[in-house]
């Protein structure tokens, strides 16, 4: 069965908090995978590319992404490379709707992330990838790409 979760929308304070890390001795693979699939599920209704606990209401660092490689769910995210190069690109926002702005963006990352069972993985990601991983990384540190953008009327 698939839940679809409903989506905060700015100026929510919500997505203005910092969000705090998943604690593996308090949480289960089960209840995070649940989770995962419900916040995926909603993203893939809303036509996202990626989406981040605080969207729905959970002030936890947790992102799913919809990628070539299909769902990849990030957990306690942190990007510990960036590329000095970076690109301008128009982006969106589940949580702003109808409202398009370029932002620039590091052209190519290293993101270190924790998978449901707690093991630490290492994602290099350029392009728009990288892009939607900076988004996503964004909202748990109560930043919008709005802060960011120069918006087009
Ligand atoms: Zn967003």
């Amino acid at each position: 069965m698939t839940k679809i979760l409903p989506i905060i929308i700015y100026p929510n304070p919500i997505l203005r908090k910092k969000s705090i890390k998943i604690n593996f001795k308090k949480t289960t693979p089960e209840e995070i995978k649940k989770l995962c699939s419900a916040m995926y599920s909603t993203m893939i209704n809303a036509e996202g590319a990626g989406l981040a606990a605080p969207q729905i209401n959970k002030n936890i660092r947790l992102v799913v992404l919809s990628t070539q490689d299909g769902q990849i769910n990030l957990l306690n995210p942190e990007i510990i490379k960036k590329s000095w190069n970076k690109i301008c690109d128009s982006e969106g926002c589940l949580s702003v709707p109808e409202v398009y702005g370029k932002v620039k963006r590091h052209k190519k990352i290293i993101c270190q992330y924790f998978n449901e069972e707690g093991k630490k993985i290492i994602l290099e990601a350029e392009g728009l990838l990288a892009r939607v991983i900076q988004h996503e990384v964004d909202h748990l540190d109560g930043i919008l790409f709005i802060d960011k953008a120069k918006i087009k009327d």
